[in-house]
């Protein structure tokens, strides 16, 4: 290796919650590094994404940072799941109270990355127009930010006002007394309906699959409260630490078939009125790996659609067919299905009438001309890999990373790719922070990557790689964990469906996340250190 003078040691790309806490870790150890962010400020998913309604899942004090007394201290949390333009707020804070935001350049794209194997480091080509060169390049780039819009003729003819839920407008849209259709029911589409549905003149909601949804039952947090939690945020981040998801939520251990019919219903109508993802992941492990005993869940969770929806028609389409609960991310709601009994709301299902164009004036199905104000595309993001595709990488001998994950990503640990040296993810796929409680997942990626740095820079290591043999054992690792699960049988962003990318339809399995849960994660992260960083060659 000859000797090159870097702009930086370490470039890290994305300023939302992984990258935030990197480059907190980086200078905290003085290490010359910066953050490329493509937005104009910090935040990520919660600086874009400024829809009605967009909110945590996660119970809020389980999502914020873990690694500053003195910020749990002072940060007051409002809401049990709170909301974007507070979820903003809250990271403004923790930049400016660790003054980070100087380590920040915004507006800055990176459009391409070629690795130099002779003089090892990374070439960025960012948006501005500048080259950027560091030893070691790690990405923050979140495994839902590179949104799909849907692949509708005549998209770009709407006279109205269109956007993706992702590019939702900074400035109050104002949508009383107008014609409003949302396209989507997923996550997203749920939180805007619900939120929305209440306010518009008029709403359309145009559903193809119907999603099994559970009520978020949020509600206020208040001083008492919050000086509880305070006091045991300890014993909190513990609890997450342990469970399979990183909430708060563990499983229901009692076996499925040991539990009466009566005690299996008892524990739904607790789970179904408790807030947050309880319901999902509080309850028997079966459901996720045993048809018969998900379909009996599913059936529970249809009864409480129909008791909630007053048109009985209505309500049966708001029942997935295709899939049992939970083997997709479940969508949390409120006040999602009682929207529908609103003399405004009007479900339209185009797996029935499918939608035909965008027309200058609205939407056209197979069966009826709709005239629109407003179109709102909750049509959901190129998951996990897309953000990386959007980056034209390049590594050893000219190999392009989204050649390499064309058929899915494939990774050692969901951390490194071999063929692309000095190269970390946080949260990368396969890896178990993409699965869980992101920001409980993400404090060990940065974690565990700052760790693993100062061990290359002590031992005066230039280049590091994973192996391709222990990658390979990585990703046979993850593919048998998906065979475990029924949600290898989903149509969702775990199995890497999107019917708005080539490649990504119906049927093409891709082995997007590590389903082993977050305990045995973090375990094999502090094996594979203690075992000399097993996996990854030094040079
Ligand atoms: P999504 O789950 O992929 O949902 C996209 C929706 O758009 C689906 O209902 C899909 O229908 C529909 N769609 C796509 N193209 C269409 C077309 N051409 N015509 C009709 N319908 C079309 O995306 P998302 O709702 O944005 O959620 C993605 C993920 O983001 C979630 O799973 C979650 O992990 C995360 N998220 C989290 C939160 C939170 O934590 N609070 C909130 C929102 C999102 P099909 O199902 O038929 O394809």
């Amino acid at each position: 290796m000859s000797e090159v003078d870097l702009d930086y040691e370490v470039i890290v790309i994305g300023a939302g919650v992984a990258g935030i806490y990197q480059i907190k870790r980086l200078t905290d150890l003085g290490i010359p590094s910066t953050v490329l962010e493509a937005g104009s400020d910090l935040g990520g998913t919660w600086f874009w994404n400024r829809y009605p309604g967009a909110r945590f899942d996660s119970e809020s004090y389980t999502y914020g940072y873990s690694w500053s007394k003195e910020l749990l201290d002072e940060w007051h949390w409002k809401e049990r799941f709170s909301g974007q333009p507070e979820n903003l707020r809250y990271l403004n804070f923790v930049a400016d109270k660790f003054d980070l935001r100087r380590h920040m350049q915004f507006d800055c794209k990176v459009e391409s990355m070629r690795w130099d194997d002779d003089q090892q480091f990374w070439t960025l080509q960012v948006s501005d127009g500048r080259s950027l060169t560091a030893r070691i390049v790690i990405t923050g780039l979140g495994l839902l930010s590179a949104p799909t819009p849907p692949r509708i003729e005549g998209r770009d003819t709407f006279e109205g006002q269109a956007f993706h839920t992702h590019f939702w407008p900074e400035e109050p849209v104002d949508l009383s007394d107008k014609r409003v259709a949302v396209i989507g029911t997923g996550a997203t589409g749920i939180q805007v309906i619900g939120a929305i549905g209440p306010e518009v003149g008029e709403l359309h909601v145009f559903q193809r699959r119907p999603n099994w949804s559970t009520p978020l039952n949020n509600g206020p947090i208040s001083d008492e409260e919050m000086a509880d939690i305070r006091s045991r945020y300890d014993e909190i981040f513990e609890l997450c630490a342990r469970t399979p998801g990183g909430f708060i939520h563990q499983p229901d251990r009692r076996g499925f078939y040991n539990v009466s019919r009566e005690d299996r219903l008892a524990l739904w109508d607790r789970l179904y009125d408790e807030p947050g993802f309880g319901i999902w992941l509080q309850n028997f492990l079966e459901i996720f790996t045993d048809e018969a005993a998900n379909a009996e869940f599913s059936e529970y969770i249809a009864d409480r659609i129909r008791q909630r929806v007053d048109d009985p028609a209505v309500a049966e389409k708001l029942i997935p067919r295709d899939h049992g609960f939970g083997v997709q991310r479940v969508p949390m709601e409120t006040n999602y299905f009682e929207v529908y009994n609103q003399p405004n709301v009007t479900l339209v299902d185009v797996s029935e009438t499918p939608i035909e164009a965008i027309t200058p004036t609205g939407i056209r199905t197979t069966e009826q001309d709709f005239d629109f104000d407003v179109i709102v595309y909750a049509t959901g993001f190129d998951a996990i890999t897309g953000a990386f595709d959007r980056i034209d990488i390049e590594g050893v001998g000219g190999q392009k990373m989204a050649d390499k994950w064309h058929a899915g990503p494939i990774t050692y640990l969901g951390m490194m790719v071999n063929g692309f040296p000095n190269f970390v993810m946080l949260a990368g796929p396969q890896s178990g922070s993409a699965s869980t409680n992101f920001p409980r997942g993400i404090e060990t990626g940065v974690d565990w990557t700052t760790e693993f740095l100062e061990h290359v820079w002590e031992e005066g290591h230039t280049r590091f790689e994973a192996t391709p043999e222990d990658e390979a054992a990585w990703v046979e690792n993850v593919a048998m964990l998906y065979e475990m699960l029924l949600l290898r049988k989903g149509k969702g962003w775990f199995t890497g469906y999107n019917s708005n990318v080539d490649g990504h339809e119906e049927g093409v399995m891709r082995l997007n996340v590590y389903n082993g849960g977050s305990p045995k994660f973090s375990a094999t992260l502090n094996e594979v250190a203690a075992d000399d960083y097993r996996g990854i060659s030094c040079e």
